[in-house]
């Protein structure tokens, strides 16, 4: 059985990630957790989303951009989604990468880039939230954002922590003070002990340390699980403190536990749908697949049909 750290591995290999690419025939598997290729079979999957109760976040599939001119095809590409999210009146904000921005080539570059696409959402009335990558960008990403938010609001950009990072807690309160919106989940990266906790145990309680902190701060924060565990400690505390469903969300990956997202939807707590869609899913994909072995049965049966 391939490992969480061997899949990770195999994520990070930019070969791969062209080789596949190419190859039509992955479509079939991908489409559980990828919403297409273009932006208009993302609007199709959001208004579905949107049927049942859930908001969206388009997520243009692409990191580890070492081309200048293709991080400015990605600026293009978010700028178009942002007008089709207005043209279309669907309920979605959208979800950037620095290192898609061109992180990795300059991170000057990375900021201008994001820049553009986060005044066009303030524009709009729409919303940024930079995601975060591995923990030789965190500091870096951490940057950027602080610089982002000092010249947008609150509403115009929010930012990404993970649990399993033992510096997170310390970010969170940094970041507050600011204040910014801050979505926390566990983390996808392959990370060594020294930076990232290796038992599953210390992510999940500093997840509800840092959920408690978020919740108790009184600013909009995404609550980004799929463990009922994360999530029912979410709901008592928000219970125990008389924190209001309006005051938070939860968000969940496409295709990943649909029957929670309706449930917590049904439920009256808002519920926003990671919507990633795109060429460039390999990276993405063997992310999943890491975080769930079985997952790896599911793509051998498929392959076999
Ligand atoms: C909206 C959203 C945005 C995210 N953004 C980032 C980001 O910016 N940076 C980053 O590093 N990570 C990001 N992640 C990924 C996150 O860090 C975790 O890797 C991922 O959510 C799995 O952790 P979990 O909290 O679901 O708990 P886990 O303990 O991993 O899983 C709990 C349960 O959830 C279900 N589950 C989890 N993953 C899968 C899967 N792939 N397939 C099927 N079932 C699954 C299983 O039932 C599992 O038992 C994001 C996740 C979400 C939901």
């Amino acid at each position: 059985m391939l490992t969480r750290s061997a899949l990770l591995y195999l994520a990070r290999q930019d070969k791969l990630k062209d080789f596949a690419a190419r190859f039509a025939a992955f479509r079939k598997i991908t489409a559980r957790f990828i919403a297409g290729e273009t932006s208009d079979q993302a609007v199709a999957a959001i208004k579905e989303l949107n049927a049942r109760g859930c908001s969206a976040s388009f997520d243009h599939l692409n990191e580890s951009v070492d081309s200048i001119a293709e991080t400015e095809g990605e600026v293009r590409e978010y700028l178009n989604v942002l007008a089709k999210i207005d043209d279309s009146q669907i309920n979605s904000n959208v979800s950037i990468k620095l290192t898609q921005f061109g992180l990795d080539i300059d991170p000057e570059l990375a900021y201008r880039n994001a820049r553009t696409v986060v005044a066009d959402a303030a524009r709009r009335g729409n919303f940024v939230r930079v995601d975060m990558e591995g923990s030789n960008v965190t500091q870096i990403t951490i940057d950027i954002f602080k610089r982002l938010r000092s010249e947008f609001g609150l509403n115009d950009v929010g930012i990404v922590l993970q649990s399993y990072l033992r510096r997170t807690y310390d970010d969170a309160q940094d970041l507050l003070k600011i204040p910014a919106r801050i979505r926390i989940c566990k983390g996808a990266y392959n990370e060594p002990p020294e930076v990232a906790f290796p038992d599953k145990k210390d992510v999940d309680e500093n997840y509800v340390r840092v959920m408690k902190l978020l919740l108790s701060s009184g600013t909009y924060h995404g609550i980004a699980t799929h463990d009922p565990h994360m999530i029912n400690a979410t709901i008592r505390y928000a219970r125990d403190q008389g924190i209001g469903k309006e005051a938070f969300e939860f968000q969940m990956l496409y295709g990943i536990r649909r029957d929670l997202q309706e449930k917590l939807a049904g439920d009256g707590y808002n519920m926003r749908v990671y919507v990633p869609y795109g060429k460039h899913w390999y990276p993405y994909f063997m992310r999943r697949l890491a975080e769930r072995p079985a997952n790896i049965w599911f793509v051998m049966k498929n392959l076999w049909k």
